[in-house]
């Protein structure tokens, strides 16, 4: 059995899978506001967990922000209390279990690569597109965490072939950088373009409703989209070269996308006859709470 923990703004969920990712336990929890709440709080989950099924070695926690390779301490996380601190001797110190921490883009993609839509693959992009643009890299479902713990977060890379003309200038990103993926593919940045474009003030499921009933300007933003969506994956196909990508996040709802999206993306890779496997994510918000379990494994 495995045990995962999944780290949210307001709520802590642990869930407790079997060696075949059958869940077996589930419990939620709020958040608390301050650090030494929230170890004593995952200190008294674990034992709740324990009082129904037994001693557990190790507990996986999925958490917005990464802890620093070099200074071994949480940065970047949503739940600021956590910042600055050794969650991982802090955590293992008061429940006796060995550690492991990923960020929840990570879980998400771990989680797919083990048992969701990435299954199978050995090298797998979980590409998470919701109202910001994130990433994990798993490699015989194994997390690549990277020398920064940045690794797979393509969003903030500029928008490969950036072209003003064709791509308008979004200014700056909250990181501080121009142009960055994010602003343009994102269900935030894909809204922001429409509404500035054509003096609107839709969110992208307006729009997507908008290019379903066959509006001229929504589907010219859509296909805009499947553009600059097809060359940032196509850059990242041809770095990384994943047996599949798994989209998560809000815009992988688009049902659409997974019928234009492989086509557009393959214009842009480096082969003459490249194979690409776009798959939508299966665990949805469960990902990040099973990919945390899986850490443990
Ligand atoms: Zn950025």
């Amino acid at each position: 059995m495995l045990m995962g923990f999944d780290i949210g703004g307001t709520k802590i969920e642990v869930q407790v899978l079997s060696d075949n990712g059958e869940v077996l336990y589930k419990s939620r929890q709020p958040t608390p506001d301050n650090y030494e709440s929230f170890i004593n709080k995952i200190h008294e989950m674990v034992m709740g967990v324990e009082s129904e099924l037994g001693h557990f070695n190790a507990i996986g926690i999925g958490l917005p922000g990464a802890v620093c390779p070099i200074t071994g301490k949480m940065k970047n996380a949503n739940c600021t209390f956590l910042n600055g601190r050794d969650v991982v001797a802090d955590l293992s110190a008061a429940t006796g279990k060995a550690v492991k921490i990923a960020n929840d883009a990570n879980c998400f993609a771990l989680s797919e690569a083990v048992d969701g839509a990435g299954a199978g693959g050995s090298v797998v992009f979980g590409a998470i597109v919701g109202t910001g643009c994130g990433g994990g890299i798993v490699v015989n479902q194994s997390i690549v965490t990277g020398a920064n713990a940045i690794s797979g977060e393509w969003g903030h890379n500029p928008l490969p072939g950036y072209c003003p003309d064709v791509d308008g200038d979004i200014g700056h990103c909250y990181c501080g950088r121009r142009n960055c993926i994010e602003q343009y593919i994102s269900g935030t940045g894909f809204a922001a373009q429409y509404n500035h474009k054509y003096r609107a003030d839709l969110n992208a499921k307006q729009i997507m409703a908008l290019v379903e009933a066959g509006d001229e300007q929504a589907v010219a933003a859509y296909q805009l989209l499947i553009d600059q969506m097809a060359r940032s994956l196509a850059s990242v196909c041809n770095i990384l070269d994943p047996d599949v990508i798994v989209l998560g996040g809000g815009m992988s709802n688009i049902e659409r996308l997974y019928h234009d999206l492989p086509a557009a993306i393959r214009r842009y890779i480096f082969s003459d006859d490249p194979k690409v496997t776009l798959r939508s994510a299966l665990y949805g918000d469960s990902s990040g709470v099973r990919g945390a379990a899986w850490l443990t494994k």
